[in-house]
């Protein structure tokens, strides 16, 4: 195997993006569907740590991995040895048709490490969408009921089922419709917009989701879907103990507890799973993105009664738990068990709150920074109104890739900056990324004569 590794420091050869990574784009665009957006457009020739390299031989600083997925890395070593020696022995065989054992190797990781003293089982798949619409499935297999109840600002994948548990209508849902039905929306306990107060929002929240459970029925509901922090719907950590009072109300109606782990699991906000920070436990918990350290692979994992209760050959796919992605997480297993990638989330949580959390100062339109881990986000606003300046948010996002850091814009607004880097990205890369975005913001202000002192 090529041991070659990319230099761990940012280095801007060309104007960003370069000749070549021009050329290729204009390629794309003779070729690929116009309906895949792009956040920045450089064509990627390694990447590796918190690196991305360029075609151009720009070396860019990754604040994204590639959406949560690459927490490990991109180039880790353990996963790579395992895909390799995967890759060696079969590519697939279809876990319907004839079986592996590192199929079952991933489910017991899952059982044993997810939240909750229960016997579990696990179901593998290949997409987030998929893995949260067979959730759905497995409850209303389990309980008989149709109704799902999830939450403003939510985000759930791009499938029919999905997009209709999503909240944000452009991108992912304007002109896509019609929609499956029995999706009941309810408010989330977002602090920073309660219209009470951010002291009010559990008790109203849950006040709000108990009457609608009220109105409705209870014993319709099939499933309660929640992420412990919000991902695409603008990093919202909801406030604390609403995801303690929905897990009551779920007990107490006897609905499915779902948690979407996609995006916050995995080790991403410094504990292996994001719902821990609140001491709650889903009765079924779906994990994705890092989880198979690049290749694709997603899971439910829950209570053995529920995942039993669906008739044998109602779960499966052609690629669900394909080898490769099993090869794939076992190596990100190993690297959480033989690393500090926890520590190291708690480590870029304490920098960036460092460099960055001053820059909600008292007249300054950055009116929020939040997350947890290395799921952190800065969001620009309106200080009286809480009016969303998302021109502000595609400003600095702009001038940090124009200088090779590359950050994502997300939220139902688009106003909100979110920071996920690789937990292994070193620290000086680390500081050089977060001061790269601090000096955007800096000069945005500057040249859009936003009035803000901001703080060294
Ligand atoms: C990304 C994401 C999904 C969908 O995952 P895909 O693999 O893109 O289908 C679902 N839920 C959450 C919370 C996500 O962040």
């Amino acid at each position: 195997m090529d041991t070659a590794t990319v230099p761990q420091s940012r280095l801007l050869r060309t104007v960003i993006p370069g000749p070549r990574s021009s050329a290729l784009h204009a390629e794309r665009v003779q070729q690929v569907s116009s309906g895949f957006g792009i956040a920045l457009p450089v064509f990627i020739d390694r990447a590796e740590g918190g690196i991305l390299l360029d075609v151009d031989g720009n070396r860019i600083i990754d604040f994204a991995s590639g959406i949560a997925v690459t927490s490990v890395g991109a180039a880790n070593p353990l996963v790579q040895a395992r895909v390799a020696e995967q890759l060696d022995r079969f590519t697939h065989t279809c876990f319907m048709v004839t079986e592996y054992d590192s199929f079952t190797a991933v489910c017991a990781w899952l059982n044993a490490h997810t939240p909750g003293d229960f016997d579990k089982r696990t179901a593998l798949f290949s997409t987030g969408a998929e893995a949260v619409e067979n959730a759905v499935k497995i409850a209303r297999a389990a309980t008989g009921r149709a109704k799902v109840l999830v939450f403003d600002d939510a985000y759930h994948g791009r499938s029919l089922l999905t997009m209709a548990m999503t909240a944000k209508d452009n991108p992912y849902k304007v002109t896509f419709g019609p929609f499956p039905t029995e999706i009941v929306r309810a408010p989330m306990a977002a602090p920073l917009r309660w219209p009470s107060g951010a002291e009010n929002a559990t008790t109203d929240a849950l006040a709000r989701v108990e009457a609608i459970l009220a109105e409705q029925g209870p014993a319709t509901f099939a499933a309660m879907v929640i992420e412990p922090i919000q991902g695409e719907g603008g990093f919202i950590v909801p406030a604390p103990g609403f995801l303690a009072g929905l897990r009551d109300l779920a007990t107490r109606h006897g609905i499915v507890f779902v948690l979407d782990e996609v995006q916050a699991g995995m080790g991403r906000t410094g504990t292996m799973f994001a719902s821990e920070h609140e001491g709650v436990a889903g009765d079924l918990l779906v994990t994705g993105k890092a989880l198979g350290g690049g290749l694709p692979l997603t899971a439910v994992t829950g209570r053995a009664e529920l995942m039993n209760a669906v008739h044998t050959g109602g779960l499966g796919g052609t690629y669900a738990g394909n080898p490769l992605a099993c090869a794939a997480a076992l190596g990100v297993f190993e690297a959480f068990e033989n690393g500090d990638l926890l520590a190291g989330a708690l480590r870029i949580e304490r920098t960036a709150r460092r460099i960055l959390e001053p820059l909600v100062a008292e007249d300054s339109p950055i009116v929020d920074f939040r997350g947890r881990g290395a799921m952190l986000a800065i969001e620009f606003a309106d200080r009286e109104t809480l009016e969303p300046r998302p021109e502000l948010a595609t400003a600095v996002a702009a001038r940090c890739h124009q200088q090779g850091v590359l950050v994502l814009v997300c939220g139902t607004y688009g106003n909100v900056i979110r920071l996920l880097p690789p937990l292994v990205i070193g620290q000086d890369l680390l500081e050089d990324g977060l001061l790269v975005l601090r000096g955007a913001v800096e000069s945005v202000y500057a040249e859009q004569s936003v009035g803000a002192a901001v703080h060294a």
